[in-house]
């Protein structure tokens, strides 16, 4: 199962996506690379994939568009016939107080962060349930966890990830379904790249390794979670975080 499976990793075209992507690539495995906006990005994630021997397919969809997700999953079952893992790991942030945070502000990031991650879960979780075989994984954050001013909006829709990831868990683990959830604490990318200097500098104090995760950091959480290995691990959160939290 392990070099043949079909994997979908959201929000591939960078960042965590693209690590875990060329990660979990190997030959024989076909790797869908999504994205939203950044067809060069993506297209870059899919060469290093394919230089891992496995096969890439390139997929632009909208985590948060409903029709979007159904078309999408749609394409790639008919495809494929099979999903064997899927990582939620799209994601965004519109950090503001908030008492002045725009109600829009709110819901993009639910809609991506938390109703996408049911959106495509929904989606996999019948062929999977057919194939009586499977394993999600959410990336959440660990501000989802403890929290961080500023990000109420992104904190709730990471506590959210968590509890939907329980639950799910709960849902389908009979039918040999893990669905786990790896909270990264913060990790060299875009993401964190658009923060001030002075919260980076900041921030970095409250790391005990003193030092800002890698991508490939939470790529390996993800990967040792897809596995097989893993089978009988479900509804946990493995925090990848340099020693800032211990849940
Ligand atoms: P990033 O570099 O900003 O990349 C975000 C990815 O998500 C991009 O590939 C982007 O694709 C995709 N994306 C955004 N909105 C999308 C949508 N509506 N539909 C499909 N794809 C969409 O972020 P990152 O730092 O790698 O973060 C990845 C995940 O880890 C996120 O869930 C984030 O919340 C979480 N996380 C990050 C950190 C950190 O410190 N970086 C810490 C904890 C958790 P396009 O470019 O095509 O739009």
């Amino acid at each position: 199962m392990a070099a043949g499976r079909v994997i979908v990793v959201t929000g591939a075209s960078r960042g965590i996506g693209r690590a875990v992507a060329v990660g979990m690539a190997q030959p024989g495995s076909q790797v869908i690379v999504n994205y939203n906006a950044s067809p060069g990005p993506a297209q870059e994630t899919a060469e290093l994939v394919g230089q891992k021997g496995a096969t890439p397919h390139l997929l632009q969809f909208d985590i948060a568009d409903p029709e979007s997700v159904k078309n999408a999953f749609k394409h790639i079952v008919d495809k494929f016939e099979r999903v064997d893992v899927l990582v939620n790991n799209a994601g965004i942030s519109r950090d503001n107080l908030l008492a002045i945070m725009k109600s829009s502000e709110w819901d993009e990031v639910m809609n991506t962060n938390l109703k996408g991650a049911f959106l495509c879960s929904q989606a996999v979780v019948k062929p999977m349930m057919r194939q009586r075989h499977g394993r999600i994984v959410n990336v959440t954050s660990v501000v989802g966890v403890i929290g961080n001013a500023g990000q109420c909006n992104y904190s709730a829709a990471k506590a959210g990830v968590i509890g939907l990831t329980r639950s799910l868990a709960r849902e389908i683990v009979s039918r040999n379904i893990t669905v786990n959830a790896v909270a990264p604490g913060f990790i060299e990318t875009d993401m964190t790249r658009a923060l001030p200097q002075k919260a980076r500098e900041m921030l970095l104090t409250q790391i005990p390794a003193g030092r800002y995760g890698t991508p490939e950091d939470v790529a390996a959480a993800v990967a040792f979670l897809a596995s097989e290995s893993a089978g009988y691990i479900t509804g946990q959160v493995i925090h990848v975080n340099g020693g800032m939290y211990m849940g």
